[in-house]
């Protein structure tokens, strides 16, 4: 549930403000840890999040007063998508695989001869190769054997992947794996924008309140400044992420909605493990 009122609590006075008086300026400025849930006495504050749909959501450390109406606000986010569990046993399996495969098709062209219509894109021509890494291919394959993996996987629809420049009007409202390369990284709140450029084509990876409110991903909130980190020092890092595609009529520009943590990629590696990494990287 987006909330669209707050509670200004500013020098002794109190008043609402609507979420269409609000601007990220007025917020960074004027606004920021003045907010509070706009149920009279609930001592939950709110956070302004800057998305394409601005909204309030509540401070992640605050919890709303038991008798207001947004007491069970983060139960009801978490309802605005109906989406399979994709974080464990076969579809996981099947999702890594796949993005793994998308960051092999992306760096080491040559070894699926098959992609005939795949087309490397200047930019990863002009920039130098990061090292090739060993691939990661262990994940729980003990979990089913080869005849019964691929029986299920004939049972799934396929999940298929596209280049950034190959997303068309055909894929909004479609499930795809997207690939491209990470030119910004824009901060908001927990999470973040994304944008992938491939083939001069831009989409945004967004990440919306029902990935926040998913508490599979509580692990994933507030890493995403390594992403940024990241290619700071390595431009245009690799990304491949399966999500939903959709066409965003403020912006207009495509955008690919992810709903989990585990549903993205980064030069083939989790958000977790590069978090990880960046931080050893820092001891250095
Ligand atoms: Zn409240």
């Amino acid at each position: 549930m987006l909330i669209a009122d707050a509670r200004l609590v500013k020098n002794a006075e109190e008043k609402l403000v609507n979420i269409e008086e609000v601007s990220k300026q007025l917020y960074d400025h004027n606004f920021r840890g003045f907010l509070y849930c706009p149920t009279p006495g609930c001592p939950a504050k709110l956070v302004y999040i800057n998305s394409d749909r601005a909204h309030f959501r509540t401070w992640k450390y605050h919890a709303h007063h038991e008798g207001c109406v947004y007491h069970f606000e983060r139960r009801w986010v978490g309802r605005d998508y109906q989406i399979a569990d994709v974080t464990v046993g076969f579809e996981f399996q099947r999702r890594q695989e796949a993005l793994s495969k998308a960051y092999r098709a992306m760096r080491f062209p040559e070894e699926l001869p098959n992609l005939k219509t795949v087309t490397r894109t200047t930019v990863t021509l002009q920039k130098p190769m990061l090292s090739r890494r060993k691939r990661i291919t262990g994940i729980q394959t003990t979990l089913f054997d080869d005849e019964t993996w691929q029986g299920l996987k004939r049972k799934r629809p396929p999940l298929r992947r596209k280049y950034v420049s190959k997303i068309n009007e055909n894929d909004i409202d479609q499930h795809k794996l997207v690939m491209g390369y990470v030119q910004k990284v824009e901060l908001i709140e927990d999470v973040a924008k994304i944008t992938l450029l491939e083939s001069d084509k831009e989409i945004d990876i967004v990440f919306e309140l029902s990935f926040i409110a998913e508490s599979k991903n509580n692990s994933y909130l507030n890493k995403f400044g390594v992403i940024q980190h990241f290619a700071d020092q390595n431009p245009e890092p690799a990304f491949a992420g399966i999500g939903e595609v959709r066409f965003n009529r403020t912006t207009n520009r495509f955008e690919h909605q992810i709903f989990f943590g585990t549903d993205f990629r980064i030069e083939d590696m989790d958000l977790l493990a590069l978090s990880a990494k960046m931080a050893l990287s820092e001891l250095e």
